[in-house]
């Protein structure tokens, strides 16, 4: 048996019982399998244990990661989209997880028209308020789903959020409930259906199905720490632009 087969046992069983606990169905919640700064060969790994939803946080990496890798994922930006990486995003993914900005979702739009695709996106929210977390702030959630309705191309169906790593993790609960409940008042607001939260990650997860989610993102625990010296680094040298516009080299290549 491979290892990860016996990994990902365990983490099947704890996602049942978090289902069972909470009166939902096990096929109601995706693993992401979360394999930033590992190399496709972790990608095949996951695929041949019967992952087949796949999630990169950097545009950049996964430009280099995915042509090398099977084909048949179902891959996933789980990180946050700039502006200027948006056209190269759109080649590689089919479902955003953390839009976070109006000009985001407009610059999607376009580029989706342009190309003729549909991308799946979700807005992320900073639920808990912690000011190294990026996301819409609660309050300015209604102006986005407005905004992203309004939009061609664009798929809305769902939200996403972080929550502060606690070593407790029950403590995470009142932040991924809040979401759940945010959702429900887009729905109601909107008239609208919004059926997917990603929320979840290695040490909280269990938490998160039990107050609904239907996308967890989990690496650490599937695929071990992760190494500190990314195999990527010679490619995104001209990195500095990933937290701010027009930084590196490749930002100004890829658009
Ligand atoms: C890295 C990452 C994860 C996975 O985190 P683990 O704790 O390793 O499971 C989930 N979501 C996002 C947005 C990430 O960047």
């Amino acid at each position: 048996m491979r290892p990860l087969d016996g990994i990902l046992a365990d983490v099947e069983a704890r996602i049942a019982a978090a289902c069972a606990a909470s009166g939902r169905k096990r096929d109601g919640v995706r693993i992401v399998a979360v394999t930033k700064t590992h190399g496709p060969e972790t990608v095949r790994e996951a695929m041949e244990c019967g992952l087949r939803t796949i999630g990169e946080n950097k545009v950049q990496e996964a430009a280099w990661k995915i042509p090398l890798c099977p084909s048949g994922a179902e891959w996933h930006l789980i990180g946050r989209l700039q502006r200027n990486k948006v056209r190269h995003a759109l080649a590689l993914f089919s479902r955003f997880h953390a839009v976070d900005s109006i000009p985001v979702l407009e610059k999607i739009a376009a580029v989706a028209d342009e190309l003729g695709v549909s991308p799946a996106v979700m807005l992320e929210v900073n639920v808990s308020g912690e000011r190294t977390k990026g996301g819409f702030a609660p309050g300015d959630v209604p102006a986005a789903v407005e905004k992203a309705l309004s939009l061609p191309r664009i798929v809305l169906d769902g939200f996403m959020t972080m929550a502060p790593f606690e070593p407790e993790p029950e403590k995470t609960r009142p932040v991924f409930a809040g979401l759940r409940e945010l959702r429900d008042a887009m729905e109601a607001e909107f008239g609208a259906s919004f059926p997917e939260l990603s929320m979840g990650m290695t040490n909280d997860y269990e938490i998160a199905v039990q107050e609904g989610a239907t996308l967890v993102r989990l690496g650490t625990v599937l695929f071990g720490e992760r190494p500190k010296a990314r195999p990527q680094r010679a490619v995104d040298a001209g990195d500095a632009g990933e937290s701010g516009e027009g930084g590196g080299a490749w930002d100004r290549i890829i658009d």
